[in-house]
């Protein structure tokens, strides 16, 4: 079955040849974060594909994966793409180097998923929250419900873990 649904006036839609982002999303929707781990090299992928990048096989299954990390690069968005984020702005959008599978297979790789900052109920992080995190701020996953059968994995602080005295920021004026 094909997703088809509106997120603030914009028409989503996963198609039924799809099947790597219908199953990743069909995780999503029950707020739970999965992943495919290759049946050959064991390494786990992000974003969803047919094949494992690092050996190709095309052998996987989908594991839980821990939504915990620490950013790893962001851009704050003060023009907005689409009418709907206008009065949205400004948004974080979050590049977040998982802890799960950090440092493999070599030093400098990780699982880096990407969502925006949201608060701890899955909506986009107001000012003056976008204002408090940059690269090195520890976050967690948490699902933004978008329509019957979809949810968006996002980004929210994580409160129990320790952050940085001063996360990495682009200078401010
Ligand atoms: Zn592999």
């Amino acid at each position: 079955m094909p997703i088809t649904a509106d997120y603030l006036g914009m028409g989503l839609s996963l198609d039924d040849l799809d099947g790597e982002n219908l199953a990743y999303f069909r995780h999503c929707a029950d707020h739970n974060f999965h992943l495919q781990a290759c049946e050959d090299c064991g390494l786990v992928r992000y974003p969803p594909t047919t094949a494992c990048p690092w050996c190709m096989s095309r052998d996987s299954k989908w594991v839980p994966v821990k939504g915990k990390g620490t950013v790893h690069s962001y851009t704050e968005v003060h023009h907005a793409i689409q009418p709907a984020f206008k009065a949205l702005t400004p948004y974080l959008v979050l590049l977040v180097d998982l802890d799960a599978q950090k440092g493999k297979p070599t030093e400098h790789e990780a699982l880096r998923v990407v969502g925006n900052l949201a608060t701890p109920d899955g909506k986009l992080a107001p000012p003056e929250l976008v204002k408090t995190v940059g690269i090195g701020t520890r976050v967690r996953m948490v699902f933004a419900d978008v329509a019957p059968g979809l949810a968006l994995p996002q980004w929210t602080i994580d409160e129990s873990a320790p952050q940085p005295a001063s996360p990495w920021r682009y200078p401010q004026e």
